[in-house]
Formats: structure tokens, C-alpha cells, sequence
């Protein structure tokens, strides 16, 4: 239909010139706090400072952008924006790597990702980022911290860390080789044991659970996303009784087999049990199980064939009188958590595993399962819960990462630094070689006075795990930049906190489920200990989706494969309208993305046709019908009708429902439907009157408005520019949806 006058489809002029606009009206400044207005704040994942931007953050960012873009065009207020999650190994590494301080990569790194995200055109509120490792943000995790120390929430206990004696430092699991040696110089790893920092996630792992019900029964939490949680949480149910010993002690065991308590042959207890000690208090017993605990197991292997079992030579008495004897065992605790639990071999495969080789006997899996012999054995059992999360290690013996506000006195012990002196600054010219811990070898930032005695003291060497940063990165978007710099009581208790929170949806990778876990989990500590109580269920997030990967020929993309898509590269070619539409189309957000080149051809192909058609009507419409004198004979008036009554309507409706519920591949394939329409009626009509009149030429184009419109969120740039060409306005975040009205009262 090309006619010759109109402009081919050129991606990139037409999304530099959108650019441009959008940043000269400030486009996705974070609107002002209107409570009448709907509003809602949509987080995005933080990335880490890695180097580039990969087609999996293309992914991820392409639905939540769509879905900001769809909010605002129905005229809500939205917040969108994020921060990069720049501590710990992933920055650590390339800095290594590249043989220059981690605060260097981080920011060439953050800068690079900007101008990245930027030319994909999503529509962040860029100044309300930041970057987690600025002293001005790791204040909060120091903050935090020293909260929930207070709060008995961050404990000082032991645990195992990976060892390499050659190169003098700790080792994350992903720098031990499969054989057990270092990624460095290759030499032994070991396993010692050292005092470390936990966060008490367990103190809310009931309610985490309970309030999960909730978040399936409000529909804005996909199955991805809920299962993440019930995965973390690790849940199994049963019923628990109290054993007695023969020296008048008891232990409450559980079981999952409420029905075969009768045929339990033993018990097992984890070794982080609280009465684990008590139990091994024969000096023979207390030796294997410190030897247990300093981490000989975690080496080799965590099968029930070879995982240790001590033997504590102390026995339970069961319901029916047996005497069970007791055993300790990690095993326990990847199945049930640090508890005590009933070894029953004939309806368990592990503990099947577990009395062969104890040489306990026990009866072959009977057909139908016996409620017990008489009344008697379940007698005092109560039904109970056990979950396999536990607390977790919030330090690390590495240099680039939050420093924990604490120090060591000689006088005072362990004193914490008090809130006014925070942030503790981490020195910036520390360059990691992978050997030793810098920061521990820094005089100047180690020594230092005790602030509550005034002598001498050392700092506390360890930082925090990024993943203590995670726990309040989906706060300081909520934030405006001019008020980042007050203390975080007050920040904590801005109206805006109060205003966004809590956020709507959280669109992130479907490997996220620990974070979010352990977001909900601060979240009610915040709220019970004060600052967050305005939210009374301590959820953070109303909804959350969990896309899965993008993946190429069936498996991960890495360098090492060669089958890395580079988002550039498909930006360069298409332009960033098609590639955010292809990866939008080519699959559900909870399937993996089996990368193809197909969909981003058809992508490409449909934007081109819908850019050509709509700029040929439009020639079409400023020279007039060459007929127009002639009458009109106008037998296409059903036609017109069921265009504008019919499929429009109708394909708003659905494409509304799409957006709603995040289903943006059925929203393109029903944008595309809707253009074959458009083609098609135009095509019957000139098939019944030769010529297309002034009425079915404004049909047609106020159809290709409402697509236009309707492709606003999904391609954002080609939209607006149709919109305009159109006639239609630019203003605001946004092309507003159909039936929307942007204007602003007299
Ligand atoms: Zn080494
Ligand atoms: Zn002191």
C-alpha cells in the first residue's frame, strides 16, 4: 500500500526523538503524593554491578516497565525505580579481575548498566537509584543491624567457613573447585570454624507461613512466586510427644508418620538442637560431636549412606516401651530443621538407609499401615509443624562489603557503635588479590577507640553478606533523593514510606524466593519492633511475580557456551521497541525463554507493518480521497460498525486483562489479531466499493489509534510517535490507555 511519501520505520531515530521527550517533560518523575489518587509503587529487581546488562534483565525489566507503562496510561500514580545491588562476590571479583578497587568497577560498572537500561527506553524514575555500596545506603544495613541486634533478632554464634591455609583467607562456596581445592592457587580447602553473625529468621517462620494462604487467596502472587516461598520455608506437617528418658529427662520428638509411631526403631536429633550437648555428655560422645560441628561432614557427602550418625549411647522410651536409642546427625536438619525426629525404617526410604546401617532391625513396610496396636502408642501426641529454614550467616570474612557496626573492647567485650557515629566508612583504596582480607590488614580502619569507654579497641573485620543489604533494598525507592540524607528514624517515618507501601508488585527472577523470604522476615521484625508498624501484616509486597529464565537451546546462556544473546547487539539491529516485544512475546513470564531469533523477526515484521500501514493512511487522509466528489456508496456501514463496536472493544478488553494480570505475551498476540482485523477490513471494504471513503478511512484510523494506545506499554516508542502522528497529544509518563482521559482540570 506504500504510496512512497510516508517515512520508513527507522527504530532508531524514532526512539532517540522519544527519548528526548521524555526526558525534556521529566516523563517518569515520580508524581507528587495525592492520596485520592491510586497509586502504587512496582519494584524491579536490583541488579548486580556484573558488567552488563544481560537479555535476562532485558526480560525482567521489559514486564515491569509494561506493567508501570499500563498503570500509568490508566491515569494511576506510579514509583518505579531501583538500586544496584553492588556489594559482595560478584564486584569483588571483577575487581579482581580487572586489578583496581572494587569501588571503581562498581561505578563504571553502574554507569555502563544506566546508559544500557536507558536506551531500552524503560521508563525508571533514574533519580531515585542508587547504589547499595554509597555510604550514604549501606547506613541503613548498619542501621538495621544494630536494630535487630536489639531486638535479639541478629545473634552471635559459630559456624564453618571454607578455608584455604595458602592463601590466608575464606573461601565462597562458588570459589571451592568440585574437588575441594581453592580457585585460586588450587590447594586443599578445609573447613574451621569461626564466631559469626545469624539472622533469627526463625522467629517468624509461623507467620511467614500462615500469611502465605493470604497472598494466594489476593490473586496478585503467581504460582512461581508462592511456591518460592513454601520451597524456603520448607514446611512438613506431623505430630510431636514427649519421650521420656530413663534418668527422668524428656525429649520432644516429631514425626511426619503420625500412624506408625508404633514401628519407630530410633530417634535423631540435629546437632544444632538446643539440647544437643546435654545429650552428648559423655566426654567420648562430646568429642565426635564438636569434631561434627567443626564441619568434618560437609566435605564428603550428604547422603543418608555416608553422612555421619553419633551414637549417644542414651536410649527414649517409646509409647509401646521400647527402648529407641538416640543418634546425632546433620541429617536432620536438611529435612526437618534443627529438631529431634523418630526413625521409623518401615515407612521412611532415609531411615530405611539409616537403621541398615546402625544394624537395627525393623519389619518390612507392611501393606496397609497399622493405626498403632491399640490405643495406647499415640497416647500425648499432638499435631505439629516443623519447617527446614533456619537462620543464616549475615557475615563474611571479605573486604568489599558493608562494615558491621560493632567493636571489640578489652574492657566493655563487644560493644555496638551507636547509631549517631554510623556509617562506619569502609575505606575505598582497599584492593582484594583473593588472598587474606584486606580490610582486616588496615591498621588504620581496625584500631579505634571503644565508644562506650573511651579506651582502645578494635573494629569488628567481618562485613556483611549482600544479601543483609537485600533486606531493605525495596525501601529507599519509596524515598525522595532530597530527603536520602536524613537519619533513618526520620526517613523511616516519612508520609511517603506510608504512601507506597506496600509496594504492589515486585517483578523479579524466579531465583529470587530467599530474598523476598527474608524481606517478609524484616519486614514483621520492623514492624514489631516499631518503624514499619503501619503495616500490620508485615508484608511488604502485595503482589509478586517470578519470571523464569531466558534460556538457549534448552540450557543456561554462559560465555563458556558460546550461546550468549547480547542485548546490544539485538538493540543495534531492530531497535529497542522489537527486542523489548519479542522477549514480552515469546513466552509466558512463568515459562523459561527458550531463545529464538524467530520472535524477535516477528516482532520486528509487525511493528514495521503497523508503522507503514498507519503512516500510508495517514498520506491516504492529508491528500483526500481521489474520488471525493464522487457519492459515497457506503455498503460497508456493518463493516465499520463491527470494527468500532466489535473488535476494538473487544481486543481492549482483553488486552486490558492481559496487563492486569502481567500476561503481556497474550496481550501482543492480541495486538497483532487486532491489526489483521484493521488490514481486513480494509481489505473488504475496497473489495466491495473500490475505494475507501471518508468514514471507513477515519474508522480505520481511529482503530489504528486505539492500537496504537494499546501498544503504548509493550512498544513505548513507536506508540507515542503513531499517537502523535495521529494528532493526539504527548504529555505525561504515558499514551493513555482507551477510554482514559488525561486532562487536567481548568
Ligand atoms: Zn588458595
Ligand atoms: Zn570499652
Amino acid at each position: 500500500m506504500s504510496d512512497g511519501t510516508h517515512t520508513r520505520y527507522d527504530p532508531h531515530a524514532v526512539e532517540a526523538r522519544r527519548q528526548a521527550a521524555w526526558r525534556e517533560r521529566d516523563a517518569f518523575r515520580t508524581p507528587p503524593l495525592v492520596e485520592h489518587q491510586p497509586h502504587l509503587y512496582i519494584k524491579p529487581s536490583a541488579p548486580f554491578t556484573s558488567g552488563n546488562v544481560h537479555i535476562g534483565h532485558v526480560r525482567s525489566y521489559s514486564i515491569g516497565d509494561a506493567y508501570a507503562r499500563f498503570r500509568r496510561a490508566r491515569g494511576d500514580a506510579v514509583l518505579f525505580a531501583f538500586g544496584f545491588d553492588a556489594f559482595g562476590l560478584p564486584a569483588e571479583l571483577g575487581a579482581i579481575a580487572g586489578g583496581e578497587p572494587p569501588s571503581d568497577w562498581v561505578n563504571r560498572c553502574a554507569t555502563h548498566m544506566t546508559g544500557q537500561l536507558e536506551r531500552l527506553g524503560f521508563s525508571f524514575d533514574w533519580e531515585r537509584s542508587f547504589v547499595s555500596s554509597d555510604a550514604i545506603m549501606y547506613r541503613w544495613s548498619q542501621w538495621l543491624f544494630l536494630t535487630l541486634l536489639e531486638a535479639g533478632l541478629v545473634y552471635r554464634g559459630t559456624g564453618n567457613v571454607d578455608w584455604c591455609e595458602h592463601c590466608q583467607t575464606t573461601l565462597a562456596s562458588v570459589q571451592v573447585e568440585p574437588g575441594g581445592t581453592c580457585w585460586r592457587c588450587h590447594g586443599p580447602v578445609r573447613l574451621i570454624e569461626l564466631p559469626q553473625w545469624y539472622l533469627k529468621i526463625s522467629a517468624y517462620l509461623e507467620e511467614n507461613d500462615a500469611r502465605l494462604a493470604e497472598r494466594a487467596a489476593s490473586g496478585l502472587w503467581d504460582e512461581v512466586a508462592l511456591a518460592s516461598q513454601e520451597i524456603v520455608l520448607g514446611r512438613v506437617d506431623g505430630v510431636e510427644l514427649d519421650l521420656p528418658a530413663g534418668d527422668g529427662a524428656t525429649l520432644t520428638v516429631f514425626t511426619p508418620h503420625a500412624d506408625a509411631i508404633g514401628e519407630a526403631r530410633f530417634v535423631l536429633m540435629s546437632a544444632r538442637h538446643a539440647d544437643a550437648d546435654a545429650w552428648a555428655s559423655d566426654p567420648r560422645v562430646a568429642v565426635q560431636l564438636e569434631q561434627l560441628r567443626s564441619g568434618g561432614w560437609e566435605r564428603s557427602s550428604r547422603e543418608a549412606e555416608t553422612i555421619p550418625v553419633i551414637d549417644t549411647g542414651r536410649t527414649l522410651a517409646a509409647p509401646t516401651g521400647a527402648q529407641l536409642p538416640v543418634h546425632i546427625t546433620p541429617l536432620v536438619d536438611a529435612r526437618f530443621g534443627a529438631t529431634v525426629v523418630l526413625g521409623i525404617p518401615s515407612r521412611d526410604r532415609t531411615d530405611e538407609v539409616i537403621a541398615r546401617r546402625l544394624g537395627i532391625e525393623f519389619e518390612p513396610p507392611a501393606d496397609v499401615p497399622v493405626e498403632g496396636d491399640g490405643a495406647a502408642p499415640v497416647t500425648g501426641a499432638t499435631a505439629a509443624v516443623r519447617y527446614r529454614a533456619f537462620d543464616w550467616v549475615v557475615s563474611r570474612q571479605r573486604s568489599w562489603g558493608t562494615p558491621i557496626p560493632i567493636v571489640y573492647c578489652e574492657r566493655c567485650g563487644t560493644v555496638p557503635v551507636p547509631r549517631e557515629q554510623l556509617p562506619v566508612l569502609l575505606p575505598l583504596d582497599i584492593r582484594p588479590t583473593g588472598t587474606g582480607n584486606p580490610l582486616a590488614e588496615l591498621d588504620e580502619f581496625v584500631n579505634t577507640t571503644c565508644p562506650s569507654c573511651g579506651g582502645p579497641a578494635r573494629r569488628e573485620t567481618d562485613t556483611l553478606d549482600c544479601h543483609f543489604d537485600a533486606l531493605w533494598l525495596w525501601l529507599p525507592a519509596c524515598v525522595p533523593p532530597e530527603a536520602r540524607g536524613l537519619p533513618l528514624e526520620e526517613i523511616l517515618a516519612l508520609a511517603d514510606l506510608r504512601h507506597w507501601l506496600p509496594c504492589e508488585r515486585v517483578v523479579a527472577g524466579s531465583d529470587s524466593g530467599n530474598f523476598v523470604f527474608d524481606q517478609r522476615t524484616v519486614t514483621k521484625a520492623l514492624r514489631d519492633i516499631g518503624p514499619l508498624g503501619f503495616l500490620a501484616d508485615g508484608e511488604p509486597f502485595a503482589g509478586c511475580l517470578f519470571h523464569e529464565m531466558v534460556i538457549s537451546d534448552g540450557r543456561k546462556m554462559s560465555k563458556h557456551l558460546g550461546n550468549v544473546v547480547d542485548p546490544d547487539e539485538l538493540v543495534r539491529r531492530y531497535g529497542a521497541d522489537t527486542v523489548r516485544m519479542a522477549v514480552l512475546y515469546a513466552a509466558r513470564p512463568q515459562r523459561s525463554l527458550n531463545w529464538s531469533d524467530s520472535a524477535v523477526l516477528r516482532c520486528h515484521r509487525f511493528l514495521n507493518q503497523v508503522w507503514d500501514f498507519t503512516q500510508a493512511k495517514l498520506a491516504q487522509a492529508a491528500t483526500g480521497s481521489p474520488d471525493a466528489n464522487e457519492p459515497e456508496k457506503d455498503t460497508s456501514e456493518h463493516l465499520r460498525v463491527k470494527l468500532l463496536t466489535q473488535w476494538c472493544p473487544n481486543a481492549v478488553e482483553r488486552t486490558t486483562a492481559d496487563m492486569e494480570s502481567l500476561e503481556m505475551h497474550s496481550a501482543v498476540r492480541n495486538l497483532m489479531r487486532l491489526f489483521d482485523r484493521i488490514k481486513d477490513f480494509e481489505k473488504k471494504v475496497l473489495a466491495r466499493e473500490h475505494l475507501l471513503g471518508p468514514a471507513n478511512l477515519d474508522a480505520l484510523l481511529e482503530a489504528l489509534a486505539t492500537l496504537a494506545q494499546l501498544l503504548g506499554p509493550l512498544a513505548p516508542h513507536l506508540a507515542e510517535e503513531l499517537w502523535i502522528a495521529l494528532g493526539r497529544d504527548e504529555h505525561g509518563a504515558q499514551t493513555p490507555w482507551p477510554g482514559v482521559s488525561f486532562e487536567v482540570p481548568a
